[in-house]
């Protein structure tokens, strides 16, 4: 039968669910496949680059990112080896309206498992590298918030189209 996806509820900074370890998913179940629809749908949504299980309240270790060049679902994700280093502003849609200055290494191999719990490898740089990063965090309940440098500032709310 056809499931439709839903948008979830993305839960604010100051959620307890946002300062938890995630656990790893072993079988890629019918409810995980839902949530990870889910999960597409709401980041598409909200205009994110990326968003992780705990921002829709499920303490799971699955994110979704796309940067633009498309969907990536990494399923117990971890970054093998980082090197390099970049500076730049950083967003989360669990702080929406705010940004702030973060470093993160500017190159990453993360390995993951797609949907069909198939072990995956990525390289990645620049925005994608700081998403997988970003994103990561999220699963050991960490905020960007956590790491930023300076104060964190209010951004204009991108126009409506
Ligand atoms: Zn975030």
């Amino acid at each position: 039968q056809e499931v439709g996806m839903a948008l979830r509820t993305i839960r604010i900074l100051g959620d307890p669910v946002l300062n938890k370890v995630c656990r790893e998913v072993t079988e890629v179940t019918p409810k995980i496949k839902i949530l990870i629809d889910d999960m597409l749908e709401t980041m598409y949504e909200a205009e994110g680059v990326g968003l992780a299980a705990p921002q829709v309240g499920v303490l799971r270790r699955i994110v979704t990112i796309d940067i633009g060049d498309g969907p990536i679902i990494m399923i117990n994700p971890r970054i093998v080896s980082a090197d390099g280093e970049q500076v730049g502003g950083e967003a989360c849609l669990s702080y929406p309206g705010k940004a702030g200055q973060v470093t993160r290494p500017n190159h990453v191999v993360a390995r993951a498992l797609d949907e069909n719990m198939e072990e995956f490898e990525i390289e990645a740089t620049e925005l994608l590298a700081r998403a997988i990063c970003h994103e990561i965090d999220h699963l050991d309940g960490h905020m960007y918030t956590e790491f930023v440098e300076g104060d964190i500032y209010d951004v204009e709310a991108e126009e409506e189209e």
